[in-house]
């Protein structure tokens, strides 16, 4: 145990006013020993721990690989030459 006159255990005094700085919004998220966060807020009101900083992953599937194998004109293109393929091989196999 540790007493008062321990040099290790510091007092804090309280201040005759709060500063500006403890009046701030706070996180308020639960912690893991179960008491809300003290951290001051974010503008999003999260701490800069609890999600204060981010705003979540991108929304969207922003970096998927567009190749174009699927759009109207590549289907009709493919379409186009596999009836002209079809044509040649009845062509060729009438001789
Ligand atoms: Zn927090």
């Amino acid at each position: 145990m540790q007493s008062k006159n321990d040099p290790k255990v510091t007092t804090r005094l309280p201040l005759p006013q709060p500063l500006p700085m403890h009046q701030s919004p706070r996180c308020g998220t639960k912690t893991r020993p179960g008491q809300p966060c003290r951290a001051p807020a974010m503008p999003n009101g999260r701490c800069r721990m609890h999600g204060g900083k981010s705003t979540g992953a991108p929304t969207g599937n922003q970096n998927a690989r567009k190749h174009g194998l699927y759009t109207r004109q590549a289907i009709a293109e493919r379409r186009q030459l596999q009836a002209l393929i079809k044509g040649a091989r009845e062509l060729v196999e009438e001789c």
